[in-house]
């Protein structure tokens, strides 16, 4: 018996180790010893009136039919240097047309680059120079104005037009630890990206030129929690200035990089939380590579070795019994392969979770040929339905020995070639390490290849614009204006409201922080019914899919006004949020009336209590008190949303015992 127990007790540890290896699937690693170095990029949306260099409104349209639309194609020049930019070529090779939607009262002919730009936005250029000195930075007294180059299509110009507002700051962490700020500059936000379609990427332009600012940190970051810590500090300090405070306002990116490694740049970290655990995949991608370069060096291979040009398979495989692939060629596309010599088993090694450096090949060959992706002998090559007859061949035409990896494409020749030579770049690369890239941050906490990591000189003065002077008094002006630190808030506001930290930063983060402040003056009675309100009800009503939008300032103010004059009770309050949320059109005060919410006074409970009292004699002396639980619920029944639950209890409670000395 007790070897049974002892067996099953095991087995629930195993199982229990399981669960826990498959849920927290973050390793972690000794990072003093990898020496990895993070930054930050934070971007930044300000909440002015008006676009940084134009006076179209800066307000974003939502879900709004665009008015207009125009189709662009964007090409390579050449630099001044007489080459061209290599990532500025990778896009282009993509082939995707763009179209620009925008409106005809939120877009003018400067966002279209087809007018010069307006002087700069004084009052988007006062909130950066603010958050400027929260981060002790050294205030540019002289700005040019620069273009940055802009490869995806988000900016027609080609160029975003930004100025170096701050430099050499710093920001604290918790534990004293200073985070260098390298700069800080005042841009143009991008247009957004609404959709991909028939290789087209269609932008609204309603965000084009709304005011930015972006923070860069130096590599200052040791570990991935600091790194999470210091995003969240910076966050909290750029949203007690006058920044848009809504979903998607800020965005992160996070570079990393480890001894013998690369510094790979993650874009659009969208979550804190996130962070620890994208850094810890991109370590682990990392060092994969790196020992795949070892591997490489131990098989004593060579760069050299690796094959210039792929060899066309097509006809070989014409009476292919792979139905995928022989419906292909008769379609005309062309079956490409390729052999890599030694390279076996390296394509099934694993990076990061679910992704091998196969994965890695394909996804580049994804984003840049637009194929669906390769087959590569490491994989089971079974789903493909490839005849051992056919392998035969592939091996014969590649040249293919037990000790290599073949690679094999399938597309249009255009496509194919495309694909080959995404596939011999990355293939060579693995002789050197990891290749410097900019990645797209994924949920699942991987990356994927976003572009190639931009050169160094993105930035040109711009010819269009005069330059823009700080001038100390005006500093000094804005200096006196400074908000506290946020840090300090969340401590005093935690103390003074007996509440937890988490809560007051996720008040700030939610932007309600001066929602609270009013609520609270006009109802101080009960802090955490109005936490409650703006926090957990509002989470509750949105996953319920309500637009919680809709909910106005006015509105919660109405709400709380009603339940300090004993209008409504506070059980109330989620109804009335649920409803205003579903019709915006209507007020408070008609919901009140809509849901026939009316208040009880404590005279009309007392007598509504003495009839269900009556009706349940038998009841309260059977069960004496206990007898509280269930009329409760009957009197709750009636008076649900009408009176504090917490005043019909004690009322309750107070009716049974003198029922019951009566009854003695
Ligand atoms: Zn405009």
């Amino acid at each position: 018996m007790k070897i049974i127990i002892r067996f099953i007790t095991s087995l629930f540890i195993v199982f229990d180790y399981y669960k826990k290896e498959n849920s927290m699937s973050m390793q972690e690693f000794d990072y003093e010893k990898l020496n990895l170095k993070c930054g930050l990029e934070i971007h930044q949306q300000l909440d002015t009136e008006k676009k940084l260099f134009c006076r179209c409104p800066a307000k974003l349209q939502g879900t709004r039919e665009p008015d207009f639309t125009i189709n662009r194609k964007m090409r390579p020049v050449l630099g001044e240097l007489g080459s061209y930019d290599k990532a500025m070529l990778t896009e282009y090779e993509k082939g995707m047309g763009i179209t620009y939607e925008g409106y005809n009262d939120v877009v003018c002919t400067y966002e279209l680059d087809d007018t010069p730009p307006f002087s700069c936005n004084s009052e988007a250029r006062s909130v950066a120079l603010q958050i400027a000195m929260l981060l002790n930075a050294k205030i540019i007294e002289e700005m040019h104005v620069c273009r940055k180059n802009y490869l995806d299509g988000s900016v027609p110009s080609g160029f975003q037009r930004t100025m170096i507002l701050g430099t050499d700051g710093y920001v604290t962490l918790e534990n004293g630890k200073k985070i260098r700020i390298d700069i800080l500059s005042l841009e143009e936000e991008a247009a957004r990206k609404i959709k991909t379609e028939n290789k087209t990427n269609f932008f609204r332009l309603d965000r084009l030129g709304i005011p930015l600012v972006e923070v860069t940190t130096k590599p200052d970051i040791n570990t991935p929690n600091e790194c999470r810590e210091c995003a969240e500090r910076i966050g909290l300090l750029l949203w007690s200035t006058n920044v848009k405070k809504v979903l998607g306002s800020i965005r992160q990116d996070v570079n990393v990089s480890i001894e013998g490694g690369t510094r790979i740049e993650i874009k659009g970290v969208q979550k804190l939380g996130w962070i620890p655990v994208l850094i810890n995949h991109e370590i682990s991608r990392q060092l994969g590579l790196l020992e795949i370069k070892k591997a490489l060096e131990k098989r004593k291979l060579d760069e050299k070795d690796i094959p210039n040009k792929p060899i066309d398979l097509t006809d070989s495989l014409i009476k292919t019994k792979s139905n995928f692939i022989a419906k292909g060629i008769k379609s005309g596309k062309k079956l490409y392969g390729i052999n890599f010599i030694g390279f076996k088993d390296l394509f099934k090694k694993e990076l990061m979770e679910d992704y091998r450096f196969g994965t890695e090949v394909s996804n580049k060959v994804k984003l840049i040929s637009g194929l669906k992706g390769i087959i590569h002998s490491d994989e089971d090559l079974s789903k493909y339905d490839l005849a051992d007859d056919d392998l035969k061949k592939i091996k014969e035409k590649l040249e293919t020995k037990k000790e290599d990896c073949f690679v094999l494409v399938l597309g249009s020749l255009k496509d194919a070639n495309k694909a080959m030579d995404v596939i011999i770049n990355r293939v060579k690369f693995a002789f050197k390490g990891v290749p410097p890239e900019t990645r797209r941050a994924l949920e699942n906490g991987n990356t994927e290849f976003l572009r190639e990591l931009h050169g160094g000189a993105r930035l040109y003065p711009d010819t269009d614009s005069e330059t823009i002077f700080n001038y100390e008094e005006e500093v000094n002006e804005i200096r006196k204006t400074l908000p506290e630190y946020p840090w300090i808030t969340i401590k005093k506001y935690s103390k003074k409201y007996k509440t937890e930290e988490r809560i007051i930063k996720d008040l700030i983060f939610t932007g309600r922080l001066i929602l609270f402040d009013n609520l609270i003056k006009l109802y101080p009675d009960n802090p955490s019914l109005v936490f409650t309100t703006l926090l957990e009800t509002t989470t509750a009503l949105r996953r319920e899919g309500k637009n919680i939008e809709n909910i106005t300032d006015d509105d919660f103010f109405q709400i709380y006004t009603l339940l300090k004059q004993n209008e409504i009770s506070k059980e109330a309050i989620e109804e009335l949020m649920s409803l205003k949320a579903d019709s915006p059109e209507l007020s408070i005060d008609q919901i009140k009336k809509k849901l026939k919410i009316e208040s009880i006074s404590v005279d009309d409970l007392k007598k509504l209590i003495n009839e269900i009292i009556k009706n349940n004699l038998n009841l309260i002396k059977e069960k004496e008190m206990r007898a509280k639980g269930p009329l409760m619920g009957e009197v709750m029944k009636k008076v649900r949303g009408k009176i504090d639950g917490a005043v019909v209890s004690k009322e309750l409670e107070n009716s049974i015992i003198e029922t019951l000395k009566e009854m003695k």
